[in-house]
C-alpha cells in the first residue's frame, strides 16, 4: 500500500565535533497507510531517538545531521518534515503525527481535569472552535478509549495508570492524525493492561484509519499486534520484515537472539536476556558489523566491513551471512 511516512537515510548525533555520539546511522524506514509497524531493540539502540528525530522533538544536544522524513498528507503533495518552519511544525504535530511518549501517563498535568487537558489541545489547534464542540469532541474521544463520561471531570491522580494511558491515547487521537507513534507506552503497566491497551489501539486504527509506529521491548506484543517489525542495533536497522516472517525465521543473528529470549505467546513472559554480551558503546563502536563481538556466526568480512540493509524478498537484512 501507499507510504504515509518515509524516513530516508536519517542520521542523528548527540553533541558536536569530537564529542558527538552517532545515535542514528543511516536509517531508512517506510510506514505504510493503515499499518502497525513495530520497532524493537535493546535499550540504547536508538528507538526513542528515531521517534523524536522523525517528529523533530529531539531534546538537546540531539541534532539531525542528515536525511529526510517525507510525510504524505491525506490531501496535497508530500513534504520533508525536516524542512518545516517552527510554525509549520506546530500545525504538523498532533494534527498530522502524534506521539505518545515513554512514560506519558505521568505527563498529564495534575492540577487540571482530564476533560480540560483534551479541550486545551483542541483550543490550541483551532481557537475558533466553539466550547460546545470542543467539549463534545473531548467526550467522544474519551468514550472511544473506554473512559466513562462520569470520569471526564476527574483529575489525573483519581485515575489508574491504565486509564491515564488511555487518556494519553485519546489526546493523541483527538486531532485525527494520520500517524500515531507510541514509544514504549506500556512498560509501567501490568501485562494484562498492556494487551488491552494495544488491542484497543489496533481496533481504533481499524475504525479511524491511522497508522502506528509502536516501540517496545516486548517482541511478543509486536508479533501479535504489528504488521511489520523493524529491529534496531547500535543505531541501525538490522532487519525489517513482516511480523510473521520474523517470528517464523529471523534472518539476522541479532533478531534470532532476541527471539531466542522470546517469551512464548501464551506462556509466562520474561525479560529479553538471551544475548550474551552487552549493547555496543556508541563512543567506541566496533568496526564492521557492530554486532560482530556478540555474534555466534561472525566470519571473515564481519569485523572489517559494515553490512548494508539489503532487500531479500519481502524483507530487508543487514548481514554478511545473508549476502553470501
Ligand atoms: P530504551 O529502550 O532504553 O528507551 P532507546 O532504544 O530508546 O532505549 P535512545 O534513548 O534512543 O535508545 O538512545 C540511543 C542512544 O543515544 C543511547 O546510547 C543513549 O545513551 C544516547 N542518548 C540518548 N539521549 C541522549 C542525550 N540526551 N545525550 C547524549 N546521548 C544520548
Ligand atoms: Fe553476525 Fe557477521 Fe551477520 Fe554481523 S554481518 S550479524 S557479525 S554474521
Ligand atoms: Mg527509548
Amino acid at each position: 500500500s501507499e507510504p504515509v511516512l518515509e524516513i530516508r537515510n536519517l542520521n542523528v548525533d548527540y553533541g558536536l565535533g569530537d564529542q558527538a555520539v552517532h545515535a542514528i546511522r543511516d536509517v531508512s524506514l517506510t510506514l505504510h497507510r493503515g499499518e502497525v509497524l513495530g520497532l524493537a531493540g535493546e535499550s540504547g539502540s536508538g528507538k526513542s531517538t528515531l521517534a523524536y528525530g522523525t517528529t523533530r522533538l529531539l531534546p538537546p544536544p540531539g541534532v539531525i545531521t542528515g536525511g529526510e522524513v517525507i510525510y504524505h498528507p491525506e490531501k496535497g503533495d508530500p513534504y520533508d518534515v525536516l524542512g518545516l518552519t517552527d510554525r509549520q511544525l506546530q500545525a504538523f504535530r498532533w494534527a498530522e503525527t502524534a506521539i505518545v511518549f515513554q512514560g506519558a501517563m505521568n505527563s498529564l498535568n495534575p492540577v487540571h481535569k482530564i476533560s480540560t487537558q483534551l479541550t486545551d489541545v483542541l483550543r490550541a489547534h483551532d481557537p475558533r472552535m466553539s466550547e460546545n464542540s470542543r467539549n463534545a469532541r473531548a467526550r467522544e474521544m474519551l468514550k472511544l478509549v473506554g473512559i466513562a463520561p462520569d470520569r471526564m471531570d476527574a483529575y489525573p491522580h483519581q485515575l489508574s495508570g491504565g486509564m491515564r494511558q488511555r487518556v494519553m491515547i485519546g489526546m493523541a487521537l483527538i486531532l485525527q492524525p494520520q500517524v500515531v507513534i507510541m514509544d514504549e507506552p506500556t512498560t509501567a503497566l501490568d501485562v494484562v493492561m498492556q494487551r488491552q491497551i494495544l488491542g484497543q489501539l489496533v481496533e481504533l486504527r481499524e475504525r479511524l484509519g491511522f497508522s502506528v509506529i509502536f516501540i517496545t521491548h516486548d517482541l511478543s506484543l509486536l508479533v501479535e499486534f504489528s504488521n511489520r517489525i523493524a529491529i534496531m542495533y547500535g543505531g541501525r536497522i538490522v532487519e525489517e520484515a513482516p511480523a510473521a516472517a520474523i517470528y517464523r525465521d529471523a534472518l539476522h543473528p541479532y533478531s534470532s537472539g532476541l527471539l531466542g529470549s522470546f517469551p512464548a505467546l501464551r506462556g509466562p513472559r520474561r525479560e529479553l536476556t538471551g544475548i550474551p554480551g552487552s549493547p555496543p558503546d556508541l563512543k567506541g563502536m566496533p568496526s564492521g558489523c557492530s554486532f560482530h563481538p556478540r555474534c555466534p556466526k561472525a566470519f571473515e568480512p564481519c569485523s572489517s566491513k559494515i553490512p548494508v540493509l539489503t532487500p531479500h524478498g519481502d524483507r530487508s537484512v543487514a548481514c554478511w551471512l545473508v549476502e553470501s
